[in-house]
C-alpha cells in the first residue's frame, strides 16, 4: 500500500514525501482512512509503530478547511508529558511544512503569559498535558466548545501517572459531537472503561505488540550486588567495555536514583545527562537535545520521563534497575535494535530482583543469558536496600564507614573488580573488556590514585600545602 491511496491531500503527501517516508507503516495504513472519513478510532499501539503520524497525517488534511477562533482550539491533543508533547509540536512542523497551521503547546514548567498570547490569536492544533490545559480553562483563558477532534494520546501511561480524573474533566468541557481518537499501549480494565466513555462506535485499530522483543536485540543479565554503588561499579564496568557501543539509556526505577546516578557518572567523567520529573522544562529538553545530538552518550530516567519519547539508533540499553512491570522492561529494551539495527539490552540482577526477572522471561518467553555467573537468589522476605541504606549492621552504616566519606565519593573503589562478571566457558558473553571508549573524556589526572580499599579516607583527602 502507498500513501496516496489513503485519501491524504497533496500538500500532506509532499510533506511525506519530504520526509523520505516510503511506505504506510501498519498503524498509519489501517487508521488514516477511518480518521479521515471521521470516525472515532481505538488504535493500540506503542510508540515506534509510526502512531504520531497515524493521527498528525489525517489531521493536516482535514485542517485545510476551516479557520481557528480566538481562545477556541479546532482540535486537541493530550500528551501525559512534556516531552511527548513538543514531540508531537515537532512533528507537526515536519508533516506540516506545506501548511500554515496555528500549533500551540500548553504545557507546564514554562510561563502562562506566552502560552495565552497563542491562544489569544487562535489556535488549529492544541497539544497539552492535562494540568495545565486545565489551569488555563478554569482561569476562563480557554475554551474548548469548539474542539472538533480529540486525541488522547498514551491513555494507559496518563493512567499510570494518575491523570485519568483529568482527563475525564476535559471530556466533559469539549462538545459531545466531537471525533475521538483514542491511543493505548495496552488495555487494562481501567483503559477500557475510559474508551467505552470517550468513543462512540469506534474502529479498533491494533498493531501488534512485540511481546517479544525484536531479534536484534542481545538480551543479558547480570549478577550485582544488592547495594547501589556496587552496582554503580557494575554499570560503568559494563559501559567501559560494551561492543559497539555508541551510546545507551541507562533505566532507573525511581527518579531520586535517576539524580543520584546522573551525578555519579558525571563524577567519573562519562557525558551524561539525566531525564527526570524533578527537573524543569528547560533542563528536560536541553538534556534530550544532548542526547539526540550525540553531544552526551549517556541517558539516564526513569520509565515515566522516557515514556514514548523518540530518540533513534540507541546502542545499549542498561536497566540499572529491573522494572517491577514487566510491560516496562519490554518498553526499555525497545528503545535499541530499533530499525533492524542490532542493540544490546543489559540488566543489572540482583539477589532480590529474581522474581522480577522471572516474570518478565514468562512474558517474554525465553530465558534472558547471564553474563558471567547468576545472582543467588534473596532469602524470602528479604526486601530491596533503599538508596543510602547499608546492609549489615543495625544502625545501617558500619564501622568502617561512620564518619568516612561515602563509597562513592572516595578516590577508588574496590568493589568493580569484585563484582566484574565472570565469563562462563560455555557460555562466552557477548560483550568483553576492552580499553575505555573514547568518549569517556575523562578528567585528566597529574597523580596516579593509590589503592584505596585499605586506606582510611582522610589519608586520601588532598593535602594543601602554603609555601
Ligand atoms: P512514532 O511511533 O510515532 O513515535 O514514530 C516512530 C518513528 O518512525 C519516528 O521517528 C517517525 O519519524 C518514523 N516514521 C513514522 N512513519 C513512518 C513511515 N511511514 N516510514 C518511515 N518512518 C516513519
Amino acid at each position: 500500500m502507498s500513501f496516496s491511496e489513503l485519501g491524504l491531500s497533496d500538500k500532506v503527501l509532499g510533506a511525506i514525501d519530504a520526509a523520505g517516508y516510503k511506505n504506510p507503516t501498519p498503524i498509519q495504513a489501517q487508521a488514516i482512512p477511518h480518521v479521515l472519513a471521521r470516525r472515532d478510532v481505538l488504535g493500540i499501539a506503542q510508540t515506534g509503530t509510526g502512531k504520531t503520524a497515524a493521527f498528525v497525517l489525517p489531521m493536516i488534511t482535514m485542517l485545510e478547511k476551516g479557520r481557528a477562533r480566538a481562545r477556541m482550539p479546532r482540535t486537541l491533543i493530550l500528551e501525559p508529558t512534556r516531552e511527548l508533547a513538543a514531540q508531537v509540536a515537532e512533528s507537526f512542523e515536519k508533516y506540516g511544512k506545506n501548511h500554515k497551521l496555528n500549533v500551540a503547546l500548553i504545557i507546564g514548567g514554562v510561563s502562562f503569559g506566552d502560552q495565552d498570547a497563542k491562544l489569544l490569536r487562535g489556535v488549529d492544533v492544541l497539544i497539552a498535558t492535562p494540568g495545565r490545559l486545565l489551569d488555563h480553562s478554569e482561569r476562563g483563558r480557554l475554551l474548548l466548545s469548539g474542539c472538533e477532534l480529540l486525541i488522547i494520546d498514551e491513555a494507559d501511561r496518563m493512567l499510570d501517572m494518575g491523570f485519568i480524573p483529568d482527563i475525564e474533566r476535559i471530556g466533559k468541557l469539549v462538545p459531545f459531537t466531537r471525533q475521538t481518537l483514542f491511543f493505548t499501549a495496552t488495555m487494562p480494565p481501567e483503559i477500557q472503561r475510559i474508551a467505552d466513555t470517550f468513543l462512540h462506535n469506534p474502529v479498533r485499530v491494533e498493531v501488534s505488540k512485540p511481546a517479544t522483543a525484536a531479534s536484534t536485540i542481545t538480551q543479558l543479565q547480570v549478577a550485582v550486588g544488592r547495594e547501589d554503588f556496587e552496582k554503580r561499579a557494575t554499570l560503568r564496568h559494563l559501559i567501559d567495555s560494551a561492543e559497539n557501543f555508541k551510546n545507551a539509556i541507562i533505566f532507573c526505577n525511581r527518579k531520586r536514583e535517576v539524580a543520584v546516578l546522573h551525578k555519579s557518572l558525571v563524577k567519573h567523567g562519562y557525558s551524561a545527562v539525566a531525564l527526570h520529573g524533578d527537573l524543569d522544562q528547560t533542563s528536560r529538553m536541553a538534556a534530550l537535545d544532548a542526547f539526540r545530538k550525540g553531544d552526551a552518550k549517556l541517558l539516564i530516567a526513569s520509565d515515566v520521563a522516557a515514556r514514548g519519547l523518540d530518540i533513534p539508533a540507541v546502542s545499549h540499553v542498561f536497566n540499572f534497575d529491573v522494572p517491577h512491570h514487566p510491560d516496562d522492561y519490554v518498553h526499555r529494551i525497545g528503545r535499541t535494535g530499533r530499525a533492524g539495527l542490532t542493540g544490546t539490552a543489559i540488566s543489572l540482577v540482583a539477589p532480590f530482583d529474581t522474581k522480577a526477572v522471572a516474570t518478565i522471561e514468562k512474558l517474554m518467553g525465553m530465558t534472558i543469558p547471564w553474563m558471567g555467573e547468576p545472582v543467588a537468589a534473596a532469602e524470602p522476605g528479604e526486601r530491596p536496600a533503599r538508596h543510602g541504606e547499608r546492609s549489615g549492621g543495625r544502625g545501617g552504616r558500619n564501622r568502617s564507614q561512620r564518619g568516612s566519606r561515602s563509597q562513592e565519593s572516595r578516590p577508588r573503589e574496590s568493589h568493580p573488580r569484585r563484582e566484574q562478571p565472570q565469563p562462563r566457558a560455555d557460555n562466552p558473553p557477548p560483550v568483553r573488556a576492552r580499553e575505555p571508549q573514547p568518549y569517556r573524556d575523562r578528567p585528566q589526572r597529574d597523580h596516579v590514585e593509590p589503592d584505596a580499599s585499605h586506606l582510611p579516607a582522610f589519608l586520601l583527602r588532598p593535602v594543601n600545602i602554603k609555601a
